[in-house]
């Protein structure tokens, strides 16, 4: 199993990931990794299968500051 790491505290809340993979992500007072769990660091964790990796991957693409990260 891989996660899926969304380190909000570098988010810029520009909505790119919400467009390109709302899978995972979606956008409310604050950008959230749908079904994620996020500590006091905000950064946020989500599990994800192997099939689920190309999708995610698209987020990962698409950040501009680069704070999503498939972790293997
Ligand atoms: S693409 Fe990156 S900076 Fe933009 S909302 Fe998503 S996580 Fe935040």
């Amino acid at each position: 199993m891989s996660k899926l790491i969304h380190d909000r505290n570098q988010c810029i809340h520009c909505g790119a990931c919400v467009s390109v993979c709302p899978e995972f992500f979606s956008e409310q007072d604050k950008i959230i990794l749908n079904g994620g769990t996020y500590d006091a660091d905000d950064r946020g964790s989500l599990e994800i299968t192997e099939d689920q990796i190309p999708t995610a991957q698209s987020s990962v693409d698409v950040c501009p500051v680069a704070c999503i990260h498939i972790e293997k």
